[in-house]
């Protein structure tokens, strides 16, 4: 049997990392097994949709990197790429969902009431043998015990969340529906429309929750809620794919931190674990930065010059030399690219942007001929390097009979406006004689 999954989002203008998790799990079982992963767009609420909260979607997915396979040819100018195939929606699949309530009214298994149409549910208790949950068996409850039929199609036309779900799975050969464990409660009636048209239902595995770190339910408005968040802050999309796939999945083995192709290599559904998952930002964080680590050099300084430019320091006025050992100087050093603005401004801004506390604890009277006698040495430092600027800081520390510190600390602020920041003699070295020259005098003024 050759696998198809697929990802079905509600377009809500809004890609929760719950959802993001959904799709991934998809994708990496379709490319483990080497079958289809498909995204349906579940588009059926009319009043909800529009371009905009669709774009959401496909660009989270494809800033994730998780492609699908198929779907119909689209060269609509606002949507996928020309050429790309997919995704489908399903508001333009209404014909489809139509037939299939005709075949069950015809067959006595639907029927109408106040201008809906109900759907015969079955009165005996469905069994699912979920992938991942294990069995699970539905009886009806008390309430639905009196009337456990439900509405496939509203009195307005429109076709219900159920059916449209179950048919599209049915029409699209979908072979696991692997899904979010608040879906598990709807599973007995998708089950009973299977069985209704006549198939057996697909595999289910509903995957647990992600939860808050204090254990409640993630919400939209919870930190970190939103994959958006991640672009806009400058993750490395692999960081977020890496971390997203520990959050109820584990290769059980010791390691935390795998590349795309070990995740295709290793993913499947028994290792999916049974218990919900906690998000933690500062895991995510630390994970970003093991990546931010070992990105080749031309796509650390894609990044950063991305994230430069989005708090509007311009890097291109700078040779390219001078940018790049810049950012070398700031490799290892963050947790995301939205940090590197704060961290390395200074190396692109014009005007420094002092911290008013420090200002007075460092430019004091007493260091002020001090910061004049190291701007003198500077000033003759040859060649100006790290190695000789080091020294040069260290002799006149000793001549002034002062520890290296008592220099370090002033000179990091006159020349950064901030008291940390990458290695101050790296620094020094890049921003070069003349800035750091004229940083200094401006701070002694
Ligand atoms: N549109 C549903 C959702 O976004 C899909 C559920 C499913 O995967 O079957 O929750």
């Amino acid at each position: 049997m050759s696998v198809r999954v697929r990802f079905a989002p509600s377009p809500t203008g809004f890609l929760h990392v719950g959802g993001a998790r959904t799709a991934l799990f998809n994708w990496l079982y379709a490319r483990h097994t080497g079958g289809k992963f498909i995204l349906r767009v579940e588009d059926t609420d009319a009043a909800r949709n529009t371009q905009e909260a669709v774009d959401v979607i496909l660009n989270g997915l494809r800033w994730l990197g998780l492609n699908w396979d198929e779907g119909p040819l689209t060269s609509d100018a606002t949507g996928p790429a020309k050429g790309d195939r997919g995704p489908y929606f399903q508001s333009q699949r209404r014909a489809n969902y139509q037939r299939r309530v005709e075949a069950l009214l015809s067959r006595g298994l639907a029927y109408e009431r106040e201008g809906a149409i109900k759907f015969k549910m079955s009165r005996e208790p469905v069994v699912i043998d979920d992938l991942i949950v294990g069995q699970v068996r539905r009886e009806l409850t008390d309430r639905e015990a009196e009337d456990p039929d439900f509405v496939i199609v509203r009195s307005d036309g429109q076709p219900v969340f159920h059916l449209v779900n179950v048919v599209d799975d049915l029409e699209m050969g979908i072979t696991h529906v692997i899904r979010g464990e608040d879906h598990l409660s709807n599973t007995a009636k998708h089950v009973a429309l299977f069985q209704a048209f006549g198939v057996h239902p697909p595999h289910y595995a509903h995957i647990p929750l992600i939860l808050n770190p204090d254990g409640t339910k993630m919400s939209k408005r919870d930190q970190g809620a939103s994959l958006s968040t991640y672009v806009e802050e400058g993750y490395v999309a692999e960081a977020v794919v890496n971390y997203l796939v520990l959050l109820g999945w584990s290769p059980k083995e010791n390691r935390e931190v795998l590349s795309v192709p070990e995740l295709v290599e290793r993913f499947d559904l028994p290792q999916v674990l049974r218990h919900n998952a906690r998000f933690d930002m500062a895991k995510l964080q630390w994970m970003n930065g093991e990546y931010m680590r070992t990105l080749p050099a031309d796509r650390f300084y894609e990044l950063c010059v991305h994230a430069l430019a989005k708090a509007g320091l311009q890097t291109n006025a700078f040779p390219l030399a001078y940018v790049k050992a810049a950012l070398d100087t700031c490799k290892g050093k963050l947790k995301t690219f939205a940090e590197l603005p704060g961290y390395a401004g200074f190396y692109f801004a014009d005007a420094l942007d002092f911290d008013p506390a420090a200002v007075v604890q460092s430019f004091t009277a007493e260091n002020r001929p001090r910061l004049q006698r190291l701007r003198d040495a500077f000033a003759k430092v040859e060649p100006f390097n790290y190695a000789f600027l080091e020294a040069g800081l260290k002799n006149t520390a000793g001549e002034l009979g002062v520890k290296p510190g008592v220099l370090v600390h002033p000179t990091r602020l006159a020349c950064t406006g901030k008291t940390a920041g990458p290695s101050l003699y790296h620094l020094l070295e890049v921003l070069g004689r003349e800035k750091v020259l004229a940083r200094l005098d401006a701070a002694l003024k």
